[in-house]
């Protein structure tokens, strides 16, 4: 059953609604992935209806500035021409074979050129595809059963890593999911994040059983939570020493927060990394990769089976392609400019007001938790005021800048949001602020 939000909020949004009472009668909760659903922040779900630059237009007719960038995918912004023109070109020739294509050679080609340690990569359609997949190689590969995770860290919907998950499941505070079994989960060590004690201890306790360790490269499902110095580190050694096989999970900050992803920044070598987001250009493409001779036990080199109808589609290639070839040092730096731009902007509007709050960074990527400890890992993104995240939220969205509608997601930019889209967020900013410092829980 839909949530309808009784407190007004500042302006109504009748199509969206009206779309949103629609979509809840045939498709549960009104969304295809829970989030979108808004219901963390109250209110209507904005339905959009088009995305130019940094702007979205919803089925209201109103401008939003757009902080979410499609949760990542957008970094060159909506609709932009050398991706569309690659599109339209592709498209023309028809819109999937299954069979093999010279599209999922160059993206393949673009992924391996710019990641070190991916020798050979596999292309699937989603990110949930990537991590269940290099999992099971990883199983494979070791003939270890157990996978170590970490609290907050969300690697998509795979059964067996959606114990202490980030990003849906941290917004609506659920322990763990119905329709998981416990053999599903039982394989599943759910550790502290930022804790290499507890990592070294989990070692200890399953000796030879641990297939892999698998983290997001730089958490950004529970906001943004960088890794300590040395933790990336000090996970890659104990995998090394133990047997196990080390997979950063970099479909969020993959191509996004550096040419090579956090592996361009903090350069620790995984065996195994997975992909999604900006690769595709804002279509389902995704992949795992990592060493040759781990990829080689991959079906048809090896016995681990894996397989997808639309893995490798040709639109999806063309699109990613055309974006990666666009991402070069000058993007990167732009986004990397727009983001401190952003932050310094928010933080100042907060202060001002007296908002006690945490601006946390990795990279061009970004999230503020409403508390003045340090968030380092699950449990005090937790402890954060949401409560004046919500305010915070609406009082944005009213003025026409569209967040995340989660304290628990990150925020994204784009190489075109302009001085005329920064104005807007500045402008909106003081009464936000205002708002988050009124609030009560
Ligand atoms: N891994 C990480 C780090 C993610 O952020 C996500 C999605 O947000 C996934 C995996 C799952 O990707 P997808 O939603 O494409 O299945």
């Amino acid at each position: 059953m839909q949530v309808r939000i009784t407190v007004s909020f500042p302006y109504e949004a009748p199509v969206s609604q009206s779309l949103f009472d629609r979509a809840s009668v045939v498709t549960p909760g009104g969304v295809n992935s829970p989030v979108r659903a808004f219901r963390a922040v109250g209110g209507t779900p904005r339905f959009m209806v088009s995305g130019t630059g940094p702007y979205l237009t919803d089925a209201d007719g109103r401008e939003y500035v757009d902080l979410v960038c499609s949760w990542g995918p957008m970094i060159l912004g909506h609709s932009h021409p050398e991706v569309i023109a690659a599109v339209q070109e592709a498209v023309s020739h028809g819109t999937s074979f299954g069979t093999p294509g010279a599209g999922e050679v160059e993206l393949a080609e673009e992924i391996v050129a710019r990641i070190a340690p991916v020798e050979q990569v596999r292309l699937v359609s989603s990110g949930t595809e990537a991590t269940m997949s290099a999992i099971r190689l990883a199983r494979g590969f070791t003939g270890r059963a157990k996978v170590i995770k970490f609290a907050g860290c969300y690697h998509g919907h795979v059964d067996a890593l959606l114990a202490a998950a980030g990003s849906g499941v941290a917004t609506f505070g659920l322990p763990d999911t119905p329709g998981v079994t416990g053999a599903q989960a039982g394989d599943t060590v759910v550790l502290p994040y930022n804790d290499l004690d507890a990592v070294r201890a989990a070692f200890a306790a399953h000796q030879g059983e641990i297939a892999c360790v698998i983290t997001e490269a730089s958490p950004g499902n529970m906001g943004v939570v960088p890794p300590l110095p040395g933790f990336n580190q000090g996970l890659k050694d104990l995998c090394e020493e133990h047997g196990a096989l080390f997979i950063s999970d970099e479909v969020m900050t993959g191509f996004r927060v550096s040419k090579a992803g956090w592996y361009g920044i903090d350069g620790v070598r995984p065996d195994l990394m997975t992909f999604g987001k900006v690769m595709g250009g804002g279509f389902p493409a995704a992949a795992f990769g990592g060493r040759a001779d781990v990829m080689a036990h991959l079906a048809p080199a090896g016995p681990v089976y894996q397989a997808g109808t639309l893995s490798g589609n040709p639109i999806a290639t063309a699109a990613g392609v055309a974006q990666l070839r666009l991402l070069d040092d000058a993007a990167y730096g732009k986004v990397d400019a727009v983001s401190t731009e952003v932050r310094g902007l928010v933080t100042a509007a907060l202060a001002k007001e007296g908002v006690a709050h945490r601006l946390q960074v990795a990279g061009n990527m970004f999230s503020v938790f409403f508390t003045d400890a340090e968030v380092t890992d699950y449990d005090k993104a937790k402890a954060q005021e949401s409560f004046r995240f919500t305010a915070f939220f609406h009082s944005m969205l009213s003025q026409g800048v569209y967040l995340p509608p989660s304290a628990f997601e990150s925020w994204f930019v784009s190489t075109a949001h302009d001085d005329a889209a920064i104005e807007r967020i500045a402008a909106a900013l003081p009464a936000a602020a205002r708002a988050a410092a009124e609030a009560s829980a």
